[in-house]
């Protein structure tokens, strides 16, 4: 597979549209969160660009549903190899757009590409099924095909995987993609798009563009109700998400979310308190806490609480280092922009009122601009704002609870249910905690929980549908019945 020479050639301040590298009028800044400096321009699309990208994506869309299985199966492998052998200057791409550390926007792009080989596979597992008939003169059968145009908005926190996660999924049903990336972080979008135009993607099978964020909005309302639009899959912002849901209903949609988290981390005193301790730190301090399925609120049971909190504070000084996220050892780099570090900052202000105790940190990094210290705040009571609003930033908000039954009335006390994650060595309780916990997905002993072949997704407002999984081209498929007479 062919390797792009350098991180250069994927910026770009073209759309891609059609398969055609378009100028567009307007253009817009990426700025690298690390300095502010200017990452590159971007094309900045509008409303027509996006009505415009619709109705070729709708063209393409009566060739590409009508490919075998196996055709659409061989571009994506194709595509998931150019990503690997692209893997370095992919990783600094996402590193320069959103300040991640370097070794996890290597992990991204393995990530992102591992959903490029699993979506490829189950290209070519769209089984329908045949139905036992009460009368005897007919026959019943069910088949999967794709849904139509999928339109697709993507946040800046995983540039390369939401792209894969969703747009794959989508192509390998059959279906053709419109797709919106952050405004943060475009060309991340744009090099995945590239490296699929050499995979042989027909062209208006993938459609990317890019807009500013006053843009945003428009492009939004083109996409969530234009009628030859299918299907409409976001990840971002509870409040983004539903005012797309709302635009989906004018010409009823089938609508993916994926929104934001509350997660609960709940450390049980049986638990193992190393494991629970390295857990918490990868859980909640990767990516500085902007991922949204990071612990929000820790709870730890009295007995073993003084014990975490303090090796917790160790860990946080041993193992996390400050710095470019560029460089290899470092493991803590700048948050995305100024508001998310106002956010955390006013969630501390707001817990110190309350009668938090800020143990660790909680004060901008001594580096300046968008750096903020790894937090650590206990006596948290849950109507504080860091227990009750989506952080999304380096605080670990830890509370103390005495029974599983009041952490349990605690941890769903709460109208998301993204993830959770608990830690307890009784298995009786493991299976009931589970069962319990009000959450699209758990993590018993274990904080990383992400997996192409795992259904990623939440339950009452964290989210609709699932991806990835065996169940990821549902989202873009439809189940036609047929009866035979
Ligand atoms: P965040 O606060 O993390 O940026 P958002 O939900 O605002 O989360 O952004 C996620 C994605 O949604 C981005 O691509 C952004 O441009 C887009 N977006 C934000 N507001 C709107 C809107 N009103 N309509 C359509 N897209 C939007």
């Amino acid at each position: 597979f062919r390797r792009i020479s350098s991180m250069a050639n994927f910026i770009t301040d073209k759309a891609y549209i059609n398969g055609e590298w378009r100028s567009v009028p307007g253009s817009f800044n990426v700025l690298n969160p690390l300095n502010g400096e200017v990452v590159g321009k971007a094309a900045d699309c509008d409303r027509s660009l996006a009505e415009e990208s619709v109705k070729h994506a709708h063209a393409a869309f009566q060739s590409w549903k009508n490919t075998g299985a196996k055709t659409r199966a061989d571009v994506l492998k194709k595509w998931y190899g150019l990503i690997l052998a692209n893997q370095e200057c992919l990783a600094e791409l996402v590193t320069k757009e959103n300040g991640k550390p370097i070794k996890e926007s290597m992990g991204e792009i393995a990530y992102a590409a591992s959903f490029v080989e699993w979506l490829a596979e189950e290209a070519k597992r769209t089984y329908g099924t045949t139905i036992p008939t009460s009368n005897a003169n007919k026959r019943l059968i069910s088949i999967k095909q794709p849904i139509g145009v999928a339109a697709m908005i993507t946040p800046w926190n995983f540039p390369a995987a939401m792209i894969t996660r969703k747009a794959c999924a989508a192509i390998a049903a059959g279906c053709t993609v419109v797709l919106k990336p952050a405004e943060d972080t475009p060309f991340s979008a744009l090099a995945l798009a590239k490296l699929g135009e050499e995979a042989g993607l027909p062209a208006g099978v993938l459609n990317i563009i890019p807009s500013s964020r006053e843009h945003a909005q428009e492009i939004g309302e083109v996409i969530c109700t234009h009628p030859d639009v299918a299907a409409v899959s976001f990840t971002g912002s509870t409040a983004t998400g539903k005012i797309l849901l709302g635009l989906a209903s004018s010409t009823v949609k089938k609508v993916s979310l994926e929104l934001g988290g509350l997660a609960p981390f709940i450390a049980f005193e049986s638990a193992d308190l190393k494991k629970v301790v390295a857990n918490a730190m990868a859980c909640k301090f990767r990516y500085m806490g902007q991922t949204c399925v990071c612990a929000n609120r820790i709870f730890v049971q009295e007995s073993i609480h003084d014990e975490f909190v303090e090796q917790l504070i160790a860990a946080i000084k041993n193992e996390l280092k400050f710095g470019d996220p560029l460089d290899s050892k470092v493991t803590f780099g700048p948050m995305i922009n100024e508001k998310a570090v106002q956010k955390v900052e006013s969630q501390v202000e707001d817990a110190i009122k309350n009668g938090g105790k800020v143990v660790c940190g909680g004060k901008r990094g001594k580096l300046g601009g968008t750096f903020f210290e790894p937090t650590v705040i206990t006596d948290v009571t849950p109507s504080m704002r860091c227990c009750n609003e989506e952080t999304f930033g380096p605080i670990a908000s830890i509370i103390k609870f005495s029974t599983e039954k009041e952490v349990l009335a605690m941890a769903n006390d709460t109208r998301s249910g993204l993830a959770g994650y608990f830690f307890s060595n009784d298995v009786a309780q493991c299976w009931r905690v589970a069962e319990q916990l009000e959450v699209g997905m758990v993590g018993i002993n274990e904080g990383l929980i992400s997996a192409p072949e795992a259904p990623f997704g939440g339950v009452k407002e964290s989210g609709l549908g699932r991806e990835g999984s065996q169940v990821a081209l549902d989202e873009f498929s439809e189940i036609k019945y047929m009866c035979w007479g």
